[in-house]
């Protein structure tokens, strides 16, 4: 028997679904409250980086930080089976995220990279955005 409603239910698995997006709209509404302007996806850029500033040559990639493995962060576990597949997996997401950090950084690009854990709200995209850019 299920616990809760079903219209509960189909908000929470609503939630679970929006969930890979969210950091990134999160930051992107953090930019607009600040009035920056910026692009979406570039993908003429190499990596396709999730936001970009052309004029400033500056490009954002928000990270997942199970995928993308942020360090020291308690969202980045690692599954208890299966431990050498996961952590060949792993080392190829964060190798390729260097790899897409060096190319744009050869082109001239200044590259940060903001972790989904560091806009978890509002509130905290907003101090994101204050520090990439300072008033
Ligand atoms: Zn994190």
């Amino acid at each position: 028997m299920d616990t809760v409603s079903p219209a509960t239910r189909r908000r929470m698995m609503q939630a679970v679904k929006g969930r890979d997006t969210s950091p990134e709209l999160r930051l992107r509404a953090a930019l607009h409250r600040r009035g920056l302007r910026f692009r979406v996806c570039h993908k003429t850029l190499p990596g396709t980086p999730d936001v970009v500033f052309p004029r400033q040559k500056l490009a954002i990639f928000v990270h997942g930080c199970y995928w993308h493995r942020h360090s020291g962060c308690p969202k980045a576990t690692t599954p208890k089976t299966n431990v050498e597949f996961w952590a060949e997996k792993f080392l190829a997401n964060v190798a390729r995220d260097q790899k897409k950090r060096q190319v744009l950084e050869d082109m001239g690009w200044t590259v940060k990279e903001i972790w989904e854990c560091e806009v978890g709200s509002a509130d905290r995209a907003d101090r994101v955005v204050d520090t990439l850019f300072p008033k």
